[in-house]
């Protein structure tokens, strides 16, 4: 088994990269590329269109389908405007905790992967052990959404995928997604003493909230009977609304901004279709017949698929032999999770450390639950051979 030792010093590596989502992370992505092909992995590293980002995907064992993925994501959230006790970006321990930027979120799983890699590389495998190491979580799931091309690309089908997000070592089956927008409204700017003459934007964009309003409430009635989630229905909220100039002027420009969180990927569709079919029927024929340049656009900031539980998964039924818990909760937080399973592999999300702590200053891991993490991907050596 792996040491603890060796996974903390693993750990204070990977802290001092300090990959916030807005900077590279190429440095981690070639150093636990070196730990993973010295012991034996197959590498394969993608790069983003800047070039400064990459995932990696990384294989022990045998070629072919069925295999289990370790999957963690290497960016962090910036550390801007947080009173830090010591430099984010160097372990430091104190009372069985290890602090650090990402510590938990989620450098601590990777650092525990890693260092189990020459204990996997021992064994002779006989499925397929991926490593898989992404960019851009925090910001929209970009590197996760790359990752699952490839493996499409490679017809890689994995069977299971644990997402070492911080649970503390907990079973997480589920969350919603989140769907983030901004739908602008290009109208034509008038005096305010002649409204006819122009499109008001903002009038449009009220038009088009109060739909989105009546969806709201529709979804609510869509909720699955057996929804473990809080509240059960698929939410949708207005969360920014902006434009206009002066009382007396016509607005030429409105943008809402808007999201929602589905429990099922179907409400998604329901509330883009319907909302587009009265754009299309209604608002967009009633702007154009003023100005043939008036116009709806909606700008999709994210879509991140949410994880819906599925108790019979094979994801589900090896991490409860693994870590011994018969229940598996779901959580508010979103992951990468919900990728995995739109692409057809079964996931589950287990890691070390507690979300309570993510995203704070004073990040911190605690080592015992470094030691449990350890302990998981050691019966999982137990379970490939
Ligand atoms: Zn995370």
């Amino acid at each position: 088994m792996a040491d603890i030792a060796r996974t903390r010093d693993i750990l204070a590596d990977l802290v001092a990269f300090p990959t916030v989502s807005a900077d590279s992370n190429l440095g981690l992505i070639a150093y636990a590329g070196e730990i993973l092909s010295e012991a034996g992995a197959r590498l394969s590293i993608h790069h983003d269109e800047s070039g400064t980002k990459a995932n990696l995907f990384a294989t022990l064992g045998p070629e072919g389908d069925g295999g289990i993925v370790l999957s963690g994501h290497t960016d962090v959230v910036p550390v801007e405007g947080q009173d830090w006790t010591g430099d984010p970006f160097r372990l430091r321990e104190a009372d069985g905790r290890l602090y650090g930027r990402g510590t938990c979120d989620m450098k601590g799983f990777i650092a525990c992967c890693l260092a189990m890699a020459p204990v996997f590389a021992e064994r002779t495998l006989k499925r397929p052990l991926h490593f898989a190491f992404t960019y851009d979580e925090e910001v929209g799931c970009f590197g996760a959404r790359a990752l699952m091309e490839d493996l499409k690309r490679a017809q890689i089908h994995p069977a299971a995928a644990i997402i070492g997000e911080p649970t503390l070592m907990r079973i997480i089956e589920g969350h919603k997604g989140c769907y983030e927008y901004t739908t602008e409204f290009r109208g034509l700017e008038g005096h305010g003493s002649d409204p006819d003459r122009g499109v008001n934007a903002v009038e449009y964009a009220v038009r088009y909230v109060s739909r989105l309003m009546a969806l709201a409430e529709d979804l609510k009635a869509r909720a699955p009977a057996e929804s473990p989630f809080r509240p059960p229905w698929t939410t949708l909220q207005v969360g920014l609304m902006q434009g206009g100039a002066a009382r007396n002027v016509i607005p030429g420009h409105c943008a809402v901004e808007w999201e929602m969180r589905p429990v099922q990927e179907a409400d998604a569709a329901f509330v883009k279709d319907n909302v587009q079919a009265y754009i299309d029927a209604v608002l967009r024929p009633a702007m154009q017949a003023i100005s043939r340049e008036a116009d709806i656009v909606t700008h999709v900031v994210g879509e991140v698929e949410g994880l819906e539980p599925a108790p019979r998964s094979e994801a589900r039924r090896i991490v409860s032999e693994l870590t011994g818990l018969t229940e598996a909760e779901v959580v508010a937080f979103g992951t990468e999770a919900g990728l995995f399973q739109s692409a057809g592999v079964s996931a589950v999300i287990c890691g070390p450390g507690s979300i309570a702590q993510a995203h704070k200053p004073d990040e911190f891991v605690a080592v015992e639950q470094l030691s449990a993490c350890l302990g998981m991907l050691e019966r999982l050596t137990a379970k490939l051979v």
